[in-house]
């Protein structure tokens, strides 16, 4: 069966400004396909409510986290509204080792830096929300941040917002089902890349031999 080629994991990186959607659209398509496996970045922010230590994220603190940035332990690592985040190495780099694909939820520093390292193997998908008034809604019902914290992120939103032309695709989450849809697309059709595919020359030699 064509499924059992064997290829190379990609990284798949999703980046929006806070708001848009795009921690619900990951934990979603983390759920609806068993090949992908999603990155845990380490913080130093204190975690909000509901999230999970090793889940959501790893809870460290400012020292550990140079620790870790000076043992190399980070892929990438950036400074965002005032907390530090990095994507840890070593469990991508099994990951993809075993062929599987890798999910990041990072900023556009981050997929910066992952294009650099990762090149070709790196797939960006950046999500917009779609208007400004919805975006806004969206952080309100949040609720867990305070007014302040809603107002510096509105702000940020437009700076995140203005690095979307740095990714290969961008989508409108207007329809959360209808985006999980169409991000689910573009990976089916990133896997079938033929330089992905790296069992695809063993198959192809045998239906002509
Ligand atoms: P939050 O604090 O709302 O969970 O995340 C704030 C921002 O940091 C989001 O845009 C998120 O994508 C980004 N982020 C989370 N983890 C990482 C990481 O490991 N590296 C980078 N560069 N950004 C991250």
């Amino acid at each position: 069966m064509s499924s059992e080629i064997e290829r190379r994991g990609l990284m798949l990186v999703l980046s929006s400004p806070s708001g848009a959607g795009k921690t619900t659209l990951a934990r979603k398509l983390m759920d609806s396909d068993s090949a992908v496996t999603m990155s845990v970045s380490a913080t130093t922010r204190s975690p909000r409510k509901g999230e999970e230590e090793g889940k959501d994220y790893f809870f460290v603190s400012p020292s550990m986290f140079v620790e870790m940035e000076k043992s190399g332990a980070f892929l990438e690592h950036a400074l965002v509204f005032d907390n530090r985040y990095g994507t840890p190495r070593e469990p991508v780099m099994l990951a993809l080792a075993k062929g599987r694909d890798v999910l990041f939820d990072i900023d556009w520093q981050g997929t910066q830096q992952l294009r650099q390292q990762a090149g070709d193997d790196l797939v960006s998908i950046f999500v917009l929300p779609p208007s400004h008034e919805e975006l806004e809604r969206r952080l309100r019902a949040r609720a867990q941040d305070s007014e302040d914290v809603v107002a510096a992120r509105m702000a940020r939103a437009s700076n995140e917002i203005s690095h979307w032309a740095e990714y290969d695709y961008v989508v409108i989450n207007d329809d959360l089902e209808s985006t999980l849809d169409k991000i689910k697309t573009i990976l089916a059709a990133e896997r079938m890349k033929r330089g992905r595919q790296t069992g695809i020359h063993a198959f192809a030699a045998k239906l002509t031999s």
